[in-house]
């Protein structure tokens, strides 16, 4: 095949090549390495624009030298970074690969030693530290959409057929800058992939952000709804559960002891002639006192499954799970004794009052209900009170 047309079917096959290699070291070493063998340049190298303002090199390939670093393969580069600008801020121009990323432009050199002596003294320097003999040259800028230089794809060295170095041939420098435009296309291509899954990670960890701050808020939220419903719960005069906690968790409570077949007991308390307490010592002083009972009882009703609530006016109410009927008669007296034992002060003076408690107990099953149990109890302390009050009755 005509060389020309070989070079050009190349140059398809890379842009081919390009839409199909995820592998950006992959995809930037086989350009090279078509640059190199279409332009049959000795040598090659690939240079990539790095944010600490120098050129780094990205492959290296040299016949003659037999060296292959970096890329896919390659022994890792030993050759430095080449600064793109002098310490005070110039430009450097000393190395043909930052020149021509600087200038924007295709450099060539049919051959560098013609040069003046203090230009591209770097070039010198590389020879001398390994031997080599860079001659002719074609160094390429890669450029992005904007124009900007982001690496040099530089070829070194063109051989004629029998090996000896000569300048590169004409179409040489076309096909290279082809080549280096494909790297660039390829190395943008990289970027914004690179970009896009930058701002994706972004985008996921503020996601997790707000779920998380959502949820913390979510959870106060909750937690302020638990005491807001806690405090709708509490009895104001007598700080104990209210009328409505107690309907809501004898309902529970009776479920749950159905279910697993333990009994309950339910206690009625009511404070003896309180009305009386309120004609002696008035409607404040006996809110005072009402407290106080409330407050003795919720120190003697002290198991966690205990649940002691005021009933209505001076009554009380008391949920006890577990608790078997002797048991729970036991308890009982015990509270009316220690109430009766009780003085409570209220304003400047010492209130004593006695109450009645009525106890029933039930193991629940489908053919009884609460409300049965309430009855029960309620009318147990109706004998109290009939039996002349301070005592219990089941
Ligand atoms: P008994 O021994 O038969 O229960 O007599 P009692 O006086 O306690 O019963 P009665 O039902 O006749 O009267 C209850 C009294 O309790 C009347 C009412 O003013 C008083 N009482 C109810 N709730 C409160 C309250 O919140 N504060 C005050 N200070 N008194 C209350
Ligand atoms: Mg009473
Ligand atoms: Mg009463």
């Amino acid at each position: 095949m005509n060389p020309e047309i070989e070079s050009y079917q190349r140059l398809i096959d890379i842009g081919r090549a390009l839409s199909a290699e995820s592998n950006l070291e992959r995809l930037l070493e086989r350009i090279l390495r078509e640059a190199k063998n279409i332009t049959r340049a000795d040598a090659g190298s690939l240079y990539i624009k790095t944010d600490r303002d120098t050129l780094a090199f990205a492959i290296v390939l040299n016949d003659s030298l037999g060296l292959y670093q970096g890329g896919t393969e390659g022994d890792p580069i030993t050759f430095p970074e080449l600064p793109l600008r002098h310490r005070d801020g110039a430009k450097n121009m000393a190395s043909v690969a930052t020149r021509s990323l600087h200038l924007g432009a295709t450099i060539y050199f049919a051959d560098v030693y013609e040069t003046p002596e203090d230009e591209l003294q770097e070039r010198r320097v590389f020879d001398k530290m390994t031997g080599y003999c860079s001659r002719s040259f074609l160094t390429v800028p890669l450029k992005n959409v904007h124009m900007e230089s982001i690496g040099v794809l530089q070829l070194l060295n063109a051989t004629d057929l029998h090996g000896n170095v000569v300048e590169f041939s004409e179409n040489a420098r076309p096909l290279s800058e082809a080549m280096a435009s494909q790297a660039a296309v390829a190395m943008e291509y990289r970027r914004l992939l690179d970009d896009q899954a930058m701002l994706k990670r972004q985008l996921e960890r503020e996601v997790d952000e707000r779920t998380e701050e959502l949820r913390n808020a979510l959870f106060k939220l909750s937690e302020a709804h638990v005491v807001m419903k806690d405090l709708t719960t509490i009895d104001a005069v007598t700080g104990l559960r209210n009328r409505r906690f107690f309907d809501d968790t004898l309902q529970q409570e009776w479920r749950r002891a159905e279910r697993q077949k333990y009994p309950i007991a339910l206690l009625m308390l009511d404070i003896d002639h309180f009305k009386k307490v309120n004609d002696t010592y008035g409607h404040l002083a006996g809110d005072i006192c009402l407290e106080g009972v409330a407050r003795c009882m919720a120190e003697l009703f002290k198991r966690p499954s205990d649940v002691l609530a005021r009933f209505g006016g001076e009554e009380f109410v008391a949920i006890m799970p577990y608790m078997e009927h002797e048991r729970a008669l036991e308890f009982a007296e015990r509270v009316r004794a220690t109430i009766g034992e009780t003085s409570f002060s209220a304003d400047s003076s010492l209130i004593n009052v006695t109450v009645s408690i009525g106890v029933a107990t039930t193991v629940p099953d489908n053919c009884s209900c609460p409300r049965q149990l309430i009855a029960e109890a309620d009318a147990a302390m109706y004998e109290a009170k009939a039996a002349g009050r301070n005592k219990v009755r089941d």
